[in-house]
């Protein structure tokens, strides 16, 4: 079968590889949709998980099963199905612990295009078919599912990892498709301003659109300044880092209240360290916390994200910019993800 593939550091290409292998428990699928992510960027062209050879990309994708091992008991040829990114092994002590994501070890529930092939290709092997796939709902546009991959639930967990609570005064650092999701994940858990930190105004719209009540444009001045003159001096209870290098930490710590939490969903591939002040951390008295997290993954989390989008709770369709028709379009939309052009909030190729 044919495959886009990381070459090698800095370099991609289409390869030929054979059919993966179908387990007893696992599946094989045929995509529909797939969407190119800024971690296949941090893979490809920062290293960021080491070298890696004809490694197929890709990591989000809706598809068609097209085959099933003897022991899958809910899923069947034919069945339209959304995967997630992650997709861990749930026997494992780790998703014993409640932390699925990291079974096998830190962050190896992340297996596409990191441990095996990904999802940019004509199959793809999904382990634990049952427990890793949910069934597409027949109301969703596949382009739109495609989002609950990791989008909705890595921008969504920012929200988590901050614990918003009733009321929370939340900042948002960074608005692309990952932050925007938060942004709508810190107002569907009852924040009362939710101030969005990013410079493109493509992006800055549709997180008004999502209930933002301030953009904040971090090339426009020190965010945490511009936190301060817009919660008279006070700043706020919550921080969600989507974006920006390793300074956005110490600048969270110091927009936060004493008691306040930060939920972290951002990659830092750069810095070597994080480094925070004392003074702003109460000298380590502050009770403000620092958590971060790899998405979880898994069936049930699809399927009760797939119902906010049904029931109209969450609309990420207003993420998909670009639409591409075509598997072979997989190169073009990747390299949109890799320039980032003014317009873009993220591209999704169709395979019709
Ligand atoms: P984007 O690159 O699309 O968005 C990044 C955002 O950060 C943009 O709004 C950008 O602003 C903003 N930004 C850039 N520099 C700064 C800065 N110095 N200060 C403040 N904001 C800044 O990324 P995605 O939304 O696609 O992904 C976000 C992160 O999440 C990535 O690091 C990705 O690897 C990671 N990720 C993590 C996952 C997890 O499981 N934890 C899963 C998936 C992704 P603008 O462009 O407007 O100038
Ligand atoms: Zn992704």
């Amino acid at each position: 079968m044919k495959g886009f593939a990381m070459l090698g550091i800095g370099k991609t290409g289409w390869i030929e590889k054979d059919k993966p292998v179908c387990g007893p428990l696992d599946a094989l699928v045929k995509p529909i949709a797939v969407s190119p992510c800024t971690s296949d960027i941090h893979t490809v062209w920062e290293g960021a998980l080491g070298e890696r050879h004809d490694m197929i990309l890709g990591h989000e994708s809706v598809g068609e099963v097209a085959e099933v091992g003897s022991l899958v008991k809910d899923f069947k040829p034919g069945d339209r199905v959304v995967v997630t990114a992650i997709t861990p092994d749930w026997g494992s002590l780790e998703a014993q612990g409640g932390y699925a994501m990291h079974s096998g070890g830190m962050l190896s529930g992340w297996k596409f295009s990191n441990f095996k092939d990904g999802v940019f290709g004509e199959y793809y092997h999904v382990n634990e078919a049952d427990a890793n796939m949910a069934l597409l709902p027949s109301n969703l546009a596949p382009e739109t599912a495609v989002m609950l991959c990791d989008m909705m639930p890595t921008g969504l967990h920012g929200a988590e990892l901050a614990e918003i609570k009733f009321g929370d005064t939340v900042c948002v650092i960074g608005i692309g498709p990952v932050g925007l999701m938060s942004v709508a994940g810190a107002v569907l858990r009852g924040a009362s301003s939710v101030y969005a930190v990013g410079s493109r105004p493509v992006c800055a719209k549709v997180a008004k659109e999502y209930g933002a009540t301030d953009i904040i444009n971090y090339k426009e001045g020190d965010i945490v300044e511009q936190i301060f003159e817009k919660t008279d001096g006070k700043g706020v209870d919550r921080v969600i880092i989507a974006g920006g290098g390793v300074e956005t930490v110490e600048q969270a710590v110091r927009m936060l209240k004493p008691g306040g939490r930060i939920g972290n969903v951002n990659y830092f591939g750069e810095g070597g360290a994080i480094s925070v002040s004392l003074a702003p951390w109460g000298n380590g008295m502050a009770h403000k916390l620092i958590a971060g997290g790899l998405m979880p993954g898994g069936r049930l989390r699809a399927e009760k994200l797939a119902s906010l989008i049904t029931n109209g709770r969450i609309d990420p369709s207003k993420l998909v910019t670009h639409v591409f028709h075509g598997f072979d379009k997989i190169p073009e939309a990747l390299e949109l993800m890799h320039n980032k052009p003014s317009d873009l909030i993220k591209p999704v190729v169709l395979m019709d």
